[in-house]
Formats: structure tokens, C-alpha cells, sequence
């Protein structure tokens, strides 16, 4: 981490346009100099004071509230000060200018939030977290950012992390007493530790993963054959005519995406070309790009009817592994068949009509089941990163685990677990580069 100069910083942080309130935040040394030049006197701590702000020729910009939080209680850790005037765009960019020439400087995106991070008041999950929860696009993930700004994710990290190193400490007393390496490594205790570790892990990835889509929304492909009812299904669910529906085949032939929220769930849907060999250059340009939204889907869905189903089966085949299978029987409202659901093999089928709206109720309960609807009180949010970084460790532990049943190589096992932890230790920031804080931090908005 390069060294870190503290200047002050200022931003607008409340939204752009005009409201009844609007923020100008503050951070760093020259906080309470510019706080006492607004006020005209030592503002009292955490205190609010109702203040006349003026610019430097002593005139009325507006009135408002005064607060100065003092280092290290508050949210950057730094001295912060806080200026509320009327929400207006105009008052706040003379507040904002009037504080930089009193010695603040514009801030960028997410430095307070970057600057709460390097001053220890928040870990990297949590700050990420932040920004999340400004973002959510759900009540579902709202509430589950709030979990991880919260800390709920970043203490099993880490625990997890806590375990991972009581077990290599373990393992490297055995290496340092090589005479007696063998029958240390033999010690089944080492062999349940890491099993249990294993379990802590298998446990926090499936969370993470069910953070990752309340966070983001639940990726949802549909797939099928030309005509199959793909864009009917899609403007049935979301409400809308958005994709072009048409009664000749291969109309779609672009990727569609469509963001709906389900009962406070998110979800992304995306329209593919249907999926099959052609000779024209446009639709086969679409075809590629129904593959390449297959390899980032959380679900595929398989638009079919019944006398396609088997053969249609097939193109699950394109499908990455981790990816939930539903298969969905349409235009059941042309062969009279009842609108049901059941679970066949790894797939769950349903009978429905795109058309008619019959049976897509199962199909809507079945998508918010998927997305972490209804996980509870504990659920968290998480993102992409964090979910590669826990498989990182997973494999990390797998083949430590490999090491020690093969040849009882006690120094590989532990280099794995030095690894494992590296991976865990990127999530909370333990261990991060400079290029993931930029990318983190300049994702956020300005004021955060
Ligand atoms: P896509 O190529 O898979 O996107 O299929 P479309 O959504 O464009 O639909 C193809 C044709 O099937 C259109 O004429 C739709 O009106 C019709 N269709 C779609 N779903 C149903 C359904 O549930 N019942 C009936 N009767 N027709 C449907
Ligand atoms: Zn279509």
C-alpha cells in the first residue's frame, strides 16, 4: 500500500437535484479550522449547531446545520464535518467551493468510505457493503447489504481464517520436528481440522453464493428453440412488450435483458437467440451471445412444449455446472393440459402458457426460491469476488488435504494453507493491492 498523505476532502453526498436537505461532508486535518471559520466560533462536538454559512465576502450562501465529529469517532475516522443546507444544486456547489478555499480539496469517488477502510473503521467486505447498499435494487438485498456493512459476512471470514491458521500452526510444529514429521501428520486431529475447516467453507461459499445473487439479482437465461415462446415468457414476467414477439422463427436475435424485481427479489432476465445452427450472419452472431450469457447465468431456463421437451433436453448441455436447470413445458394452453410442477432429476419442470399466464405463478415462486427469497434473517451479501476467492480457498484446502493423505508432505500442506489464507484474507482486505482498492473504491459515488 503506498503511503497514505492526508489532505482534507470535501463532497456534496447527498443525491443531485433539488430536495430539502442537502450535505456537504468534510474529512481530514483542516476540518476544525474550516468548521470554526462557518460557525464563526469552536463548534461544540457531535453537537448540532444552527450556523449561517457565508463565503469569503462575508455573504449569506445559506443557513443551516453545523456537526463536527471529532477523530477517530466518526465515520472516515478522521476529523469530519458536516454541512446542511437547503438541497438546492446551487447553494451546495458555493458551500462546497466556499469550504475548498478554507483548505479541502474536491474528493473522489468513495474516498470518504476508502478513508473509513485505511483508518480501520470498516473492513473491505463492509466498505464494499456500502456501496451496495446505496445500490440495491431490492428490499431482499437492501436488508442483506445492511447484514455485511453490519459484519455478519466479514466474522466468518474471520473465524474461518482463525481455524485456517490454528491448523497450520499445527502442521508446521510437525514440520519442525521432522524426526517426528510421520506421526504427527498421522494425528487424525489434523486430518478432523481440516475436514472441519473444509465444512466451515462449503458452508460460507453457499452463503456467499446466495449473497451474490441477492446483491446482484439472480441471472436468469432463457434458452430454447426458435418460436418456443422465449420473448412471450419474458414480456409475461416482466409486464411489458419489450421484446419482439413474432410468429416467424428466428426474430430474436440479439440478447434482451430485462430487470424486474419479484416481490422485493431481483432478478435479470435475458432473451436468447434460439439456439441452433444457421447460415445467417446476424443470427449467428446472436447464437454466440446466447452462449456466452449461458456461461454467466445463475439459472437457465428452458423454453420448450410438450413435444420438443426430450429432444430440447440437449441443449442443457451448453450449460456451466453450477447453473440451476428449470424446463419449462409452454403453450399448454394449445394441447389442454393443467398448469403443474415437479422435480425430475436435476431439473425442475413446469407446465404453463406464456400466452395465457397460466402456470407462470409456480414458474415466479420457483425464480424467487432460487434468488434467496424468504434466506432468512442472517443472509448477507456478498460479491463476485468473494465468491471466487472462498473457491480459490476451497481448492487451496482440497489439495492440502491431497498432500497430507498422499505422501504427508507437511511443508506443501502448509504452503496451501498459506495460500488458502492469502485467498480468505483478500476479502476483508487483509491482504489487498492498490489496483483492487482503486477498482473498489472508485466503483462508489462521489461523497461516499
Ligand atoms: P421465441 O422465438 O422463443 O422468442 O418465441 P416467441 O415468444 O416469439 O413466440 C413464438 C410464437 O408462439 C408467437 O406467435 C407467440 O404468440 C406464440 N406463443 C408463445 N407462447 C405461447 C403460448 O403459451 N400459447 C400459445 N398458444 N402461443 C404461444
Ligand atoms: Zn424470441
Amino acid at each position: 500500500m503506498t503511503e497514505h498523505t492526508i489532505d482534507t476532502i470535501a463532497a456534496i453526498a447527498s443525491a443531485p437535484g433539488a430536495a430539502g436537505v442537502g450535505v456537504v461532508r468534510v474529512s481530514g486535518p483542516a476540518v476544525p479550522g474550516i468548521a470554526q471559520a462557518m460557525l464563526g466560533r469552536v463548534p461544540q462536538p457531535r453537537h448540532a449547531h444552527f450556523a449561517a454559512f457565508r463565503d469569503a465576502d462575508g455573504e449569506l450562501i445559506d443557513r443551516g446545520l453545523l456537526l463536527h465529529f471529532p477523530a477517530p469517532a466518526s465515520y472516515t475516522g478522521e476529523q469530519v464535518l458536516e454541512l446542511q443546507g437547503h438541497g438546492s444544486a446551487v447553494l451546495l456547489d458555493l458551500l462546497l467551493r466556499r469550504v475548498c478555499e478554507l483548505g479541502a480539496r474536491l474528493a473522489r469517488p468513495g474516498e470518504f468510505t476508502e478513508r473509513a477502510f485505511l483508518n480501520g473503521k470498516l473492513d473491505l467486505a463492509q466498505a464494499e457493503a456500502v456501496a451496495d447498499l446505496i445500490a440495491a435494487r431490492s428490499q431482499a438485498g437492501a436488508r442483506a447489504a445492511l447484514q455485511s456493512m453490519e459484519g455478519v459476512f466479514s466474522r466468518k471470514v474471520e473465524a474461518l481464517l482463525q481455524s485456517l491458521i490454528a491448523l497450520r500452526v499445527h502442521i508446521e510444529a510437525a514440520i519442525d520436528f521432522p524426526e517426528e514429521e510421520i506421526d504427527f501428520l498421522a494425528d487424525p486431529a489434523i486430518g478432523q481440522q481440516l475436514q472441519a475447516a473444509r465444512d466451515e467453507l462449503a458452508e460460507l461459499l453457499r452463503e456467499a453464493q446466495r449473497g451474490l445473487r441477492l446483491n446482484d439479482g439472480l441471472r436468469v437465461a432463457i434458452i430454447g428453440r426458435p418460436n418456443a415462446g422465449k420473448s412471450s415468457l419474458l414480456n409475461a414476467l416482466a409486464g411489458s412488450d419489450r421484446a419482439i414477439v413474432n410468429a416467424a422463427a428466428g426474430t430474436t436475435r440479439d440478447v434482451l435483458r430485462e430487470a424486474l424485481s419479484l416481490d422485493g427479489v431481483a432478478l435479470e432476465l435475458a432473451d436468447t437467440a434460439g439456439l441452433r445452427e444457421t447460415d445467417d450472419e446476424v443470427e449467428r452472431e446472436g447464437v454466440r451471445r446466447a452462449h456466452g450469457e449461458l456461461q454467466r447465468a445463475d439459472v437457465a431456463l428452458l423454453v420448450t412444449d410438450s413435444e420438443h421437451a426430450q429432444a430440447d433436453l440437449a441443449l442443457f448441455e451448453h450449460l456451466p455446472k453450477q447453473a440451476e436447470r428449470l424446463l419449462l413445458i409452454n403453450k399448454i394452453d394449445l394441447d389442454g393440459m393443467a398448469p403443474h410442477s415437479e422435480r425430475r432429476s436435476d431439473c425442475r419442470w413446469l407446465w404453463a402458457s406464456a400466452k395465457t399466464g397460466i402456470g407462470l405463478d409456480a414458474l415466479r415462486h420457483e425464480l424467487k426460491q432460487l434468488a434467496g427469497a424468504g434466506s432468512g434473517e442472517g443472509a448477507f451479501s456478498a460479491r463476485r469476488r468473494h465468491v471466487l476467492a472462498l473457491q480459490q480457498v476451497t481448492a487451496h484446502l482440497d489439495q492440502a488435504g491431497h498432500v497430507l493423505a498422499g505422501s504427508r508432505a507437511g511443508e506443501l500442506a502448509a504452503e496451501e494453507l498459506r495460500q488458502a489464507q492469502h485467498a480468505l484474507g483478500e476479502i476483508t482486505g487483509s491482504y489487498s493491492s492498490d489496483d483492487l482498492l482503486g477498482a473498489i473504491f472508485g466503483s462508489f459515488c462521489i461523497g461516499k
